[in-house]
């Protein structure tokens, strides 16, 4: 897209968070918008002295009035200009998924026992310089998100700069995701790119299969983002008795079944994901044990009330908080989840419990657990007046393809923590 001559001036003293790389510019921050850019053109950032700070994508309709293409004025936001910022995002994904110099978006990484990792995020937004595009590859399928106008506007050039990558045969967009409506944009889900993609996909990790629902599914159909988890995951499985508490397609289930869990629960709201789930069992050959469609908070309840216990439980519940205004009321539910979860623990039980709301820090999520560990240790005290000291034995984030840019923090949003009960 050619550069409008659209400016937008910034209000007095608002340039000093882009000197510090940050990439978003507030309705707040706005002096005026000079010329009439269209949503998703790229205007020129001037400071309230008139020198020019880089080049930004417009949201008329958005919070975030401006998200920065660039922080070098003398840069141009051209076709080139964006091939090479993805090319560049997907290359740092190499070791990721293949190693070697040349292998690029295009390689698979061998592991010592011959399994490969097929697939992985290879562009995460502002965290790589591409403002409003999630990409994520599952083998030779590439499927996009564009959640901004800026990227919306941008839409073919980011398709061909996507299904340019080695080994790309496929471009799919899944643009359905609510944020759209904050930036004014409709729902888009089609093909872009090559051909259709298969409707047995399957994303390859670690000696895993796991079906990826391009078309149907949550985001992109398959959350690469608990990758370090599964590791974790398949450290703790081994004979104890599971608990995959918002399970989705049972990826979890799965990674403990094969690594010898002496039983597998897996409890969903959602139908669908659940026969995923039983066919990512057979897909691996594995008993995937238990399916549960069910309310999580009420299943939770009554599995306390049987008074059932488990060795290894593991809760990942959706983004409770979307803004910091929903922060206290999702803290109220992390807590109820996270107390029947501790109640649900054995002695010497393990909680691998997670928030993927950007919103809510590390710091208030270990605060809301430890709240919910003291008042489930209060409601035992019957059994020892004391109560029940719970540790946190490990930290979990989301993995090296989701980096976290130390200019953009905001880009953080899941977090977990690896409790152990007494
Ligand atoms: N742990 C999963 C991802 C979980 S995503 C993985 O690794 O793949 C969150 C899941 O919570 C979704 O599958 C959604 O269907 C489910 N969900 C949302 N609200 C729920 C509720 N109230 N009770 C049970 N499941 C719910």
């Amino acid at each position: 897209m050619s550069a409008t001559d659209a400016t937008l001036w910034l209000q007095p003293n608002r340039e000093r968070s882009l000197q510090r790389r940050h990439p978003w510019i507030f309705s707040g921050g706005v002096a005026r918008v000079q010329g009439s850019p269209a949503p998703g053109d790229t205007v020129l950032v001037r400071a309230a002295d008139g020198s020019e700070l880089g080049w930004a994508a417009y949201s008329p309709e958005s919070q975030i009035r401006a998200r920065m293409w660039t922080f070098d004025p003398s840069q141009r936001v051209t076709p080139e200009f964006i091939a090479e910022r993805v090319a560049a995002a997907a290359a740092r994904r190499a070791p990721l998924l293949g190693g070697g110099a040349n292998a690029g978006a295009g390689g698979s990484a061998e592991s010592a026992d011959g399994s490969t990792t097929d697939s992985a995020r290879l562009v995460f937004s502002e965290a790589d310089g591409v403002p409003g595009l999630i990409a994520d590859r599952y083998g030779d399928t590439v499927v996009c998100q564009l959640t901004t106008a800026g990227a919306d506007a941008q839409r073919e050039l980011l398709a061909d700069s996507l299904a340019a990558l080695p080994g790309v045969d496929c471009v799919f967009e899944r643009s359905d995701a609510d944020v759209r409506e904050r930036e004014g944009l409709p729902a888009r889900v089609g093909l872009l790119r090559g051909h259709a993609p298969a409707s047995d996909l399957v994303a390859h990790e670690q000696g895993f299969r796991f079906a990826v629902e391009v078309e149907g599914g949550h985001k992109t159909g398959f959350y690469l983002d608990q990758r370090d988890a599964r590791a974790a995951v398949a450290q703790w499985a081994p004979a104890r008795r599971v608990l995959n508490v918002f399970s989705y397609t049972g990826a979890f289930s799965v990674v403990a079944a094969a690594r010898g869990a002496a039983a597998v629960t897996s409890i969903d709201s959602s139908g669908p994901a659940l026969a995923v789930a039983a066919r990512n069992g057979a897909l691996n050959g594995v008993d995937i044990g238990q399916l549960m469609e069910a309310d999580a908070f009420t299943a939770l309840r009554g599995l306390r009330d049987r008074a059932q216990q488990y060795d290894l439980i593991l809760l990942d519940p959706p983004k409770l908080a979307n803004t910091e205004r929903q922060l206290e009321k999702a803290s109220r539910a992390y807590k109820d989840l996270n107390l029947l979860a501790v109640k649900l623990l054995a002695p010497g039980g393990v909680l691998m419990t997670w928030s993927c709301s950007g919103a809510m820090s590390m710091d208030l999520f270990q605060k809301v657990v430890a709240g919910a560990a003291l008042d489930a240790g209060r409601a035992a005290a019957g059994r020892s007046a004391s109560g029940r000291e719970v540790r946190i034995i490990g930290r979990l984030h989301q993995p090296s393809d989701h980096p976290v840019p130390l200019s953009f923090p905001e880009a953080e949003y899941l977090k977990g923590l690896v409790l152990q009960a007494d």
